[in-house]
């Protein structure tokens, strides 16, 4: 057996961590098996405990957009870690990345940096209840937006994958204000704000989906959002943790030119570290402590390791913009020859993709929303994502993912991939 040291790995794991991970999508619990450990990773590549060396889609789940020990983020921690690491006062290097980010992203004009997605996600949602005095949100099916109570109803990704998208120990009072509705139906929202006239503070939803695969907004779908918002005084939340600094500098607002009235962020913001952001214009982002009356903080909050690392990454993304472009080229290449090798081998197969994200959805039907999404084949994933593991290739152990592509992956490595396909499809 390859990976019997990760194996006994997660024997030791599980009986000091409840299922041996410290987030569920690490388990293998969806695909069977005993997880990978890494122990360490460079570029494209993962090095496991096992002494394998497998190609990486996941990515950290996003932010290693640059590929792993990015040589310019790993020195710029190294750095500051010399001159300490937590002060719990104000620091210079805040101010920079803040900055930086309010020059790259449309329509925000302040920033708050926290820890994680989730975090920036639950803050944004306080933060549009207490502007506008409403108390109600509307999320779409299938999207996440990180482990807060309020969006724990119907949630994607790790949610999803282990069947608990209404999480337990969510109370009735806090899941009666989440309304839920499709992804990439106006109608739904419409009737929703209908039923619930002046009572919507926010809608919040990724506007390219990547936690149920990757599903972009249909034509028309964030135009129509943003004038229901503007007509009903409701705010528009795009979650960007995903997407945000990966699909362009400005993420989907730059790409589709549609504008929230708050941005979360997470991942590559924080360029491998723990690190989370919202924002939105002075006048909203000025309703936050210490100005204005809706409370947040965080004792690690702007960290300074985390800060580095991830303006070195923005600094990074923002004087090579072609990345964007050639990372988009390469996913498209992939996409091309991941269509070809499974229509040769006969597997019904829809594959979605924009920019950097891609999905390989084992449906006969276009997936555009939570319902199409669930109807892929779940044993032909699972076969498949250890077929690829047993060829050397690491996707996300769920049909419910997006893969995250890096610019470190050469061509070769996407012919590799696509080879690689070809042997899993035999047995599909
Ligand atoms: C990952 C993710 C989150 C949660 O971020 P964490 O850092 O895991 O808390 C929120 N929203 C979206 C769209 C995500 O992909």
């Amino acid at each position: 057996m390859i990976y019997q040291r990760s194996s006994a790995l997660f024997s030791e794991a599980q009986k000091v961590i409840p299922g041996g991970v410290n987030s569920p999508v690490r388990a293998f619990k969806a695909v069977g098996g005993d997880p990978v450990f890494v122990e360490r990773a460079k570029g494209a590549y993962l090095y496991t405990e096992d002494g394998t060396t497998l190609i990486d889609y996941i990515n950290s789940w996003g932010p290693m957009i640059l590929g792993h020990a990015f040589d310019p983020v790993v020195k710029a921690v190294q750095e500051k870690a010399e001159k300490g690491t937590s002060f719990g006062m104000p620091t210079a290097i805040e101010t920079e990345i803040a900055s930086l980010a309010v020059s790259m992203v449309p329509g925000i004009e302040k920033i708050r940096f926290v820890n994680s997605g989730t975090e920036a996600c639950m803050s944004a949602i306080r933060l549009a209840r207490g502007y506008t005095g409403k108390d109600k949100i509307i999320k779409f099916a299938g999207c996440y937006h990180g482990h807060s109570d309020s969006f724990l109803i119907q949630a994607g990704s790790g949610a999803v994958t282990f069947g608990s998208p209404n999480s337990p120990g969510v109370t009735q009072g806090t899941a009666k204000d989440t309304l839920l509705a499709d992804y990439n139906n106006l109608a739904d929202v419409k009737r929703l704000i209908e039923a619930n006239p002046g009572e919507i503070a926010a809608i919040i939803l990724e506007p390219v989906a990547g936690n149920m695969g990757c599903i972009p907004p249909a034509e028309g779908f964030l135009e129509g959002l943003r004038q229901l918002c503007d007509d009903h005084n409701i705010l528009l939340i795009f979650d960007e943790v995903m997407t945000g600094f990966r699909l362009a500098k400005g993420g989907v607002q730059e790409l589709k030119g549609v504008t929230a009235d708050i941005v979360t962020f997470g991942k590559v913001i924080g360029g491998g570290l723990p690190v989370g952001a919202f924002a939105a214009n002075s006048k909203i982002m000025d309703y936050l402590a210490p100005v204005g009356p809706v409370y947040q903080a965080g004792t690690l909050s702007g960290n300074p390791l985390a800060m580095a690392a991830g303006l070195t990454m923005l600094t990074h993304l923002n004087t090579h913009s072609k990345v964007f472009l050639s990372l988009a080229e390469k996913t498209a290449y992939l996409h091309e020859g991941l269509a070809k090798v499974l229509t040769q081998h006969g597997v019904t197969h829809s594959i979605n993709r924009l920019g950097s994200m891609i999905s390989v959805h084992f449906a006969k039907d276009e997936v555009i929303d939570f319902k199409t999404a669930a109807a892929g084949n779940n044993d032909t994933f699972n076969k498949f994502f250890h077929g690829m593991l047993n060829e050397g290739i690491y996707i996300a152990p769920s049909a419910f993912e997006s893969w995250f592509l890096t610019d470190a992956l050469s061509y070769r490595d996407l012919d590799k991939t696509i080879d690689a396909v070809g042997q899993v499809a035999k047995v599909l």
